[in-house]
């Protein structure tokens, strides 16, 4: 692994590519405002009674959904956050047909606000949210304005998101096509994870050709990639260009 001192290191890198594939986390986030899990500033920093991945799993929302919309509003959602730079050069990327997919662990939605058209969210995303009887669909609003009931008008079943909590399997569907856009990419950029969290902490493993880390902080898996440079995601892209 080499790291790249220089911002025009990086740009050269993305100028001579042209199937570049990102794959990002959390922290591509935490510069619109909404915290990270892992970082200094992280939810798992927080104290609460029990930990973070406690009440964001499948059976705390299963037994007590009131109580896991508590947290999860006070926590997860931030409905009023926009995008950074990072989302918006990552769109421009696909605009000039240089970038093939946005694949992220992110759940806010906001590479699509961004203008993003191909992203690949593995663990779901809170603007989508489902009866888990009939099926019908939610908005975030509309969910959020069941609260406190949080049942389905249509069959008064509950109404969950559709995010991928702990206990619960990934879209299969999605992590199949977030497989094939790295082995068809040239450039796999990996950015704001801590590269934790399986199995998107292992997708890299797919990449047939260059790979660029872009973190903020080092993480357990830097020496497996061709690049990295450390930085504060949103800052580093407002200086790159198309
Ligand atoms: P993580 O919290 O485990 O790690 C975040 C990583 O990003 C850390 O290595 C941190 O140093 C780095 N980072 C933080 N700010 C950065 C910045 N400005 N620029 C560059 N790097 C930065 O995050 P993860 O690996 O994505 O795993 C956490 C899980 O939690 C994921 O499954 C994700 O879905 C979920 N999550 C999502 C959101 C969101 O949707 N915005 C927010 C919190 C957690």
């Amino acid at each position: 692994m080499r790291t790249l001192r220089n911002i025009s290191d990086v740009q050269k890198l993305i100028d001579s590519h042209d199937a570049i594939v990102f794959l990002g986390g959390a922290g591509v986030s935490t510069e619109s405002g909404i915290p990270d899990f892992r970082g200094s500033d992280g939810i798992n920093n927080k104290e609460f009674p029990y930990p973070a991945e406690h009440y964001l799993s499948h059976n705390f929302f299963m037994n007590r959904p009131k109580a896991f919309f508590e947290f999860y509003q006070s926590e997860i959602l931030h409905p009023d956050a926009e995008p950074n730079q990072c989302h918006s050069y990552l769109s421009e990327l696909e605009n000039a047909n240089k970038l093939n997919a946005v694949i992220t662990q992110n759940i806010d939605g906001l590479h699509q606000k961004a203008g993003s058209k191909n992203v690949l969210e593995l663990h779901g995303s809170v603007h989508d949210n489902y009866c888990v009887r009939c099926g019908k669909a939610f908005s975030l609003k509309e969910y959020i304005d069941s609260y406190p009931e949080l049942r389905c008008d249509a069959c008064g079943g509950l109404i969950k998101p559709d995010v991928v909590l702990y206990g619960e399997m990934l879209p299969q569907d999605v992590l199949q096509k977030a497989v094939e856009a790295i082995e068809h990419s040239d450039l796999l950029i990996v950015g704001g994870t801590s590269l934790n969290v399986a199995p998107a902490s292992e997708l890299y493993t797919f990449a047939s050709g260059k790979t660029l880390l872009m973190n903020k902080t080092k993480t357990s898996k830097d020496i497996y990639f061709d690049f990295a440079y450390y930085g504060k995601i949103a800052e580093t892209c407002d200086e790159l260009t198309i």
